[in-house]
């Protein structure tokens, strides 16, 4: 059997080497050298969040994945 398709974009967990913005608030969010951030996959590349924002995004991501298999569970 061929592996699962994923359901999650590829997102990572890491330490900024340096300082960095969060791509959601880059005026506001700074992330400083040594902080834990999300990378997210977009393109070739990565974009960075900030610790909240991840918490935030996580936690959606969460919910609305948590609500879509509370649809299938125990139906088969
Ligand atoms: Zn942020």
């Amino acid at each position: 059997m061929p592996p699962l398709k994923k359901l999650m974009i590829s997102c990572r967990p890491a330490r900024a080497g340096r300082k960095r913005k969060c791509y959601h608030d880059p005026k506001r969010h700074p992330i400083e050298k040594g902080d834990l951030l999300l990378e997210v996959r977009e393109g070739l590349g990565w974009n960075g969040y900030c610790i909240e924002c991840a918490i935030a995004m996580l936690r959606s991501s969460i919910d609305e994945l948590s609500k879509l298999h509370d649809e299938f569970n125990g139906k088969h």
